[in-house]
């Protein structure tokens, strides 16, 4: 896939639970565009070293395309070791001196992020230059308020976070960013297409290599969010159901009675039920969601009563 890319730019697929991260290298150091979930942390490290041949003390910079623990987990134990600078969005760096639980996905969401503080704030129609690489920022909100994309308009190369995936539409939480947020990323990807895009690196997946593939991508997600803006029931499953993968993949096995009982208890799951399904119990709810990813084998059930996830982490 490098191949596609500038020979100074690096691309770190991850699983499901960690964010995909991106390395622009100059002769001496190198940025470092979202860092995973924190668990992932020590492993993000161990790959840039055998993938690069750097070590933590070349990091000059961390840049961060949103907020969400998924991709800011690892920020505080890379920047501890390197004492790098980080960027986020204007907006993003408002969001994490509130400290707001629910908007962070951080407590409400039951994920966990360590603290950590933007040095650096940018907004769109700025500029970042790295390693002859200058990047305009693009803003990239809806899935999350302060989400931003980075464009390099001469290498016709997008780093798109959470705005736009190969396979699927990343979610707008209904309770978090509600309807505006749907508005707000199809007004992101409408935006997208006035960019010349020959590759576009996602928060999640694989590339979209071409300009007909970025054009297609778009124009599928943002049928999807009008699909989602016109039944929110479905739009209400279907942020439910990424809750619960992303639990199950963070425990990695979850005993499905336990489990079960500790949704029904969290935030994530009790606000968006009796906003959504007033009328449903919390268990039966929870019930009909899990054998829903059993069918389509997006978890796995063993004898002993436990689940998995069949994505890799
Ligand atoms: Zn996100």
């Amino acid at each position: 896939m490098n191949a596609e890319l500038p020979s100074n730019i690096t691309f770190l697929q991850r699983g499901v639970l960690h964010s995909n991260s991106i390395l622009v290298h100059d002769d001496t150091s190198f940025v470092l565009f979202d860092t995973g979930y924190y668990t992932g942390a020590p492993a993000l490290e161990r790959t840039i070293l055998e993938r690069t041949g750097r070590t933590l003390g070349d990091l000059a910079l961390i840049v961060n395309t949103h907020v969400h623990p998924d991709h800011t987990g690892g920020n505080a134990y890379l920047q501890e070791r390197s004492g790098c600078d980080i960027v986020t969005s204007e907006i993003d760096g408002m969001l994490v001196e509130s400290g707001d639980p629910v908007t962070l996905m951080r407590d409400w969401a039951d994920l966990r992020c360590p603290a950590f503080q933007p040095s650096r704030t940018v907004r769109p129609g700025e500029t970042l230059a790295f390693g002859g690489v200058e990047f305009t920022v693009v803003d990239g909100s809806g899935h999350s308020a302060g989400e931003v994309s980075f464009y390099a308009p001469r290498h016709k190369l997008l780093i798109c976070g959470d705005l736009l995936w190969q396979a699927g539409f990343s979610n707008v939480v209904p309770l978090v960013e509600g309807v505006a947020g749907l508005a707000r990323h199809e007004r992101s990807l409408t935006g997208l297409k006035t960019l010349d895009v020959d590759i576009a690196i996602p928060g999640h997946g694989p590339p979209i290599v071409g300009r007909e593939a970025v054009r297609e991508g778009i124009d599928r997600t943002i049928e999807t969010i009008r699909f989602l803006r016109s039944r929110r029931d479905r739009w209400a499953t279907t942020s439910l159901k990424a809750f619960i993968v992303m639990h199950v993949l963070v425990e990695e096995r979850v005993m499905r009675r336990d489990f079960v009982a500790r949704c029904a208890r969290s935030p994530w799951f009790r606000e968006q039920a009796a906003r959504f399904f007033p009328d449903d119990g919390a268990i039966a709810l929870l019930d009909g969601l899990l054998d829903d990813l059993l069918t389509r084998r997006v978890l796995c059930a063993h004898e002993d009563g436990t689940l998995t996830s069949t994505l890799h982490a």
